[in-house]
């Protein structure tokens, strides 16, 4: 089943809506009618690229990531492809398997499906760790069509024998980078091994590193390759900004601008479980309510906050790089770093969590001392400097200046500013009320020189 990557045919990264309607993908009725009910207008670029290479039945290579509309654009022709080869599954045995490497996302591709399915006569069923297993044995139990998965309570479960996989006609693995950097290889290298060899392959994955890239041809046999890519569609979009600001204020600044009610829907990214108990803590003492999910919560405690956070129950929702993958909730205004990633990929990943669907969405960063190199990495990697806020309230200029020099420069020219040379700039404002982007009109603030001259100030976040 080995296949030759040379033959794969691919595609240019598309960055332009679709012009196509869903009436003209060949979609079969039951699943237009569904996609009417949601108000699906168009297909998204991965959509109308994937749909019929799927229906076709050929293998698919998918560079994308969650936003894109990547699981409507596999969910519905493996949909399509069922109900058209009318195979009903066997007693604990499953046609279509998905893999996906969270709770969350599995939960979330295993709703596509109902939703996309409903007025087929399709059963789904999905299993993850973290919850009891009988219910999930039990959905099994007579066999489904779609079964979405994460790897590790799927091996449980074919281990004690819940489950078969030799009648699996279709496989998606789904999020493979983030597979990989769970550690889910070995899993699904073992479960790759049960799977009959005469399958339709689907591949998605946000980044193709080499190792991807070779479990990949591993899987895919002449694969269609569609590449869609989301930092360049969404960035446009999305207002980045970064504040300096020293490491004890970061919490006063996060309530600083939470006060403004224009920050509706707020994503609040910690890198730790702690940072995101701490952050947690003081909202709680502000009264401003907020949910955390991260890895220690039970699946429940997560299960409830994303839904709070989702019916606008609470607008601030506090997350890790890895609880938050895959989430997915429309409407997000801001999304806050209250501590830089240390790796570029996951600021892309946060930032697109906003400026969903064509919106536009704000992403501020809070970068401190210790975290100036990591935005270094960052504008390196995304090719852009993110613009500085320099007129909020607690912003730093000792973090400023050590950003644009060596450690010895920046303190030397700090305490020249201080002895009264810098116009005053090295104080915080406490007088102002809202963040103004660099170069706006007032004055007093240090400008950077990423900023440039011409950031006008932001109506969206000041008050
Ligand atoms: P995904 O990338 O699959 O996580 O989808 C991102 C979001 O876009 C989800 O909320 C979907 O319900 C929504 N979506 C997917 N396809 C479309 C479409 N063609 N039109 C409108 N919304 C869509």
């Amino acid at each position: 089943m080995q296949n030759d990557q040379k033959s794969q045919s691919p595609v240019a990264p598309v960055t332009a809506t679709s012009t196509k309607l869903f009436s003209d993908l060949e979609l079969i009725e039951p699943l237009q009618r569904a996609l009417r009910d949601l108000n699906y207008e168009k297909p998204t670029p991965i959509q109308e690229l994937s749909i019929p290479i799927l229906l076709a039945g050929k293998d698919l290579l998918g560079c994308a990531q969650t936003g894109t509309g990547k699981t409507a654009a596999f969910a519905l022709p493996l949909l399509q492809n069922l109900a058209k080869s009318k195979v009903r599954p066997r007693h604990r045995q499953a046609t279509v398997l998905v893999l996906a490497p969270t709770r969350e996302l599995a939960l979330q591709i295993h709703q596509s499906f109902e939703d996309y399915g409903r007025y087929l006569d399709i059963k789904t069923a999905v299993i993850f760790g973290g919850v009891g297993q009988g219910p999930q044995v039990k959905a099994i139990y007579n066999g489904v069509d779609v079964l979405v998965a994460t790897p590790g309570r799927l091996f449980d479960l074919l281990e004690q024998k819940h489950v078969y996989l030799d009648k699996v006609q279709a496989f998606v693995l789904d999020e493979a980078d983030r597979m990989m950097d769970m550690g889910f290889i070995n899993d699904i290298q073992k479960i790759l091994k049960i799977l009959p060899k005469q399958r339709h392959n689907l591949f998605f994955s946000a980044t193709m590193p080499p190792d991807i890239a070779k479990l990949a041809n591993n899987i895919l046999v002449n694969p269609e390759r569609v590449e869609i890519t989301p930092a360049a569609t969404t960035a446009e979009k999305i207002e980045q900004w970064l504040m300096y600001v020293d490491k004890p204020q970061k919490r006063d600044l996060l309530k600083f601008l939470l006060d403004d009610k224009a920050f509706k829907r707020v994503i609040v990214f910690t890198r730790t479980k702690h940072g995101a108990n701490r952050v947690a803590e003081v909202l709680l003492k502000s009264k401003i309510t907020s949910a955390a999910i991260h890895g220690n919560k039970s699946q429940s405690a997560r299960q409830r906050a994303l839904e709070d956070f989702r019916s606008g129950h609470c607008r601030v929702l506090i997350a890790t790089d890895i609880a938050a993958r895959g989430i997915d909730v429309d409407d997000i205004t801001h999304v806050i770093n209250f501590e830089i990633p240390n790796i570029p990929e996951n600021y892309v990943h946060r930032i697109g969590r906003t400026a969903r669907a064509g919106r536009e969405g704000i992403a501020i960063s809070f970068c401190d001392a210790e975290e100036k190199s990591f935005i270094r990495d960052i504008e390196k990697a995304t090719g852009k400097a993110i613009p500085v806020v320099t007129q909020q309230p607690y912003h730093s200029k000792a973090v400023e200046l050590a950003a644009l020099m060596s450690p010895g420069k920046a303190k030397a020219k700090l305490e020249a500013a201080e002895r009264g040379g810098g116009g005053g700039g090295g104080r915080r404002n406490r007088n102002r009320r809202g963040p103004r982007r660099n170069g706006g009109s007032g004055g007093g603030g240090s400008r950077h020189k990423s900023g440039g001259g011409q950031g006008k100030p932001s109506s969206k976040p000041s008050r």
